[in-house]
């Protein structure tokens, strides 16, 4: 039935939109803005959608007015979906990153895999553009919390020659429903379980290869989720990629402190800002009672935001359906205020270590 009556612009929000035109949905994931089903939905317009994606907003209006009017969903032209992720000209081999930061932890499962991705939900949902780059190499999770299997495309830039004068193949990243960029060993072979073999020089080798030899577009944030501990690869990272601050993400436990302490001397000695400290999986709050427990001990965020020199950007809780998300690959749908106490913190963190550089290229 046709629905004259609702309003279609550029200001229309999309989970609105949705709500009042079930058919938007499926309008919008033809052009890959399989957003109006995430988180981020709720606060996007389909002007900030369609930009966030590299699309233009004309066609996208064109498709939903006449699906609105017809009850069909219209075909969409492969040049009116397909991203233009930086305007026609102006890249020439340089991505244009603002900050570039890096997600640490002291050792494996305290949940940075997860932090990353909250971190970077909360920061698209104040419009930034965002990619996460997943330095995991041994044990990348990154793909998984956010559905993505599809192997990387390489496209060749004409813009930038080898020494033959061949162009050369850069890695495209995946997208996200959420326009998240995001590359990692995981989307290099479409068998998710192969095991990769890398060695510890190798291993940093490859992480600089997915910072330099990858068609990022130009980003607001590019959040790297290390390595676990403070081994060569983390370090190497630390060295050399022009990071602009650091997240250290912990438990509470006593041991915390310890691999705190040592992380935290680590990313001194490289003379970088520790911007914050994240205390995962920090207490549980039973759904009944609402009772709070502290499972794994009382928090440790204040001793360990003391030795690290840095504030306590929040204390996330432990929630089975914030993991049960991610286990679906769904992290997009959490809609949780965590995410956006992570992106306000961590944007109050860097307004206090104001950049000397304004932007930096890479390459
Ligand atoms: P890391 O990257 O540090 O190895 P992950 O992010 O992969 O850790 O998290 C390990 C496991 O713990 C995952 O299954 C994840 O979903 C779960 N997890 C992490 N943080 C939380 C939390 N706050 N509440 C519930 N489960 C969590």
């Amino acid at each position: 039935m046709p629905h004259i009556d609702i309003q279609i612009s550029p200001d229309s929000n999309i989970e609105e939109l949705v709500a009042a035109l079930p058919i938007a949905a499926e309008v919008l994931t033809q052009f890959g803005l399989g957003c109006s089903g995430c988180g981020v939905s709720k606060y996007e317009t389909i002007a900030q959608g369609a930009k966030a994606h590299g699309l233009r907003v004309e066609p996208v209006i064109a498709a939903l007015t006449q699906a609105r009017l017809s009850g069909f969903v219209p075909l969409v032209s492969n040049e009116d979906r397909t991203p233009a992720r930086r305007a026609p000209g102006s890249f020439n081999g340089r991505a244009r990153i603002k900050y570039v930061i890096p997600i640490m932890s002291g050792k494996g499962g305290v949940g940075k895999s997860l932090v990353t991705a909250l971190i970077a939900i909360g920061l698209r949902r104040k419009h930034y553009a965002v990619g996460i780059l997943d330095g995991d190499i041994t044990g990348p999770s990154i793909p998984k919390l956010f559905g993505l299997r599809t192997p990387l495309a390489i496209e060749a830039d004409p813009a930038v020659k080898n020494d033959k004068g061949q162009a050369q193949p850069l890695m495209v990243p995946a997208v996200t429903r959420s326009a998240i960029e995001v590359v990692s060993a995981n989307l290099l072979t479409d068998k998710e379980d192969t095991a990769m073999i890398w060695r510890g020089p190798i291993l940093s080798g490859v992480i600089r290869q997915f910072y330099e030899q990858v068609l990022w577009s130009d980003l607001d944030f590019l959040l790297i989720d290390l390595p676990p501990g403070t081994s060569d690869a983390p370090l190497t990272i630390l060295q050399s990629l022009p990071v602009d601050g650091v997240v250290l993400v912990t438990m509470p436990q006593a041991l915390a402190t310890m691999i705190v302490r040592k992380a935290a001397n680590l990313v001194h000695q490289l003379k970088k800002q520790i911007l914050g400290v994240v205390e995962n999986m920090s207490y549980f709050v039973a759904p009944d009672t609402g009772t709070k427990y502290e499972i794994f001990g009382p928090s440790y965020a204040d001793k360990v935001s003391e030795l690290a020199g840095a504030p306590v950007l929040a204390r996330i809780p432990i929630d089975p359906e914030k993991a049960r998300l991610a286990d679906e690959g769904r992290v997009e749908e959490i809609d949780d205020p965590i995410c956006d106490q992570l992106a306000d913190s961590l944007l109050a963190a860097l307004a206090l270590h104001p950049k000397p550089k304004e932007v930096i290229s890479i390459i």
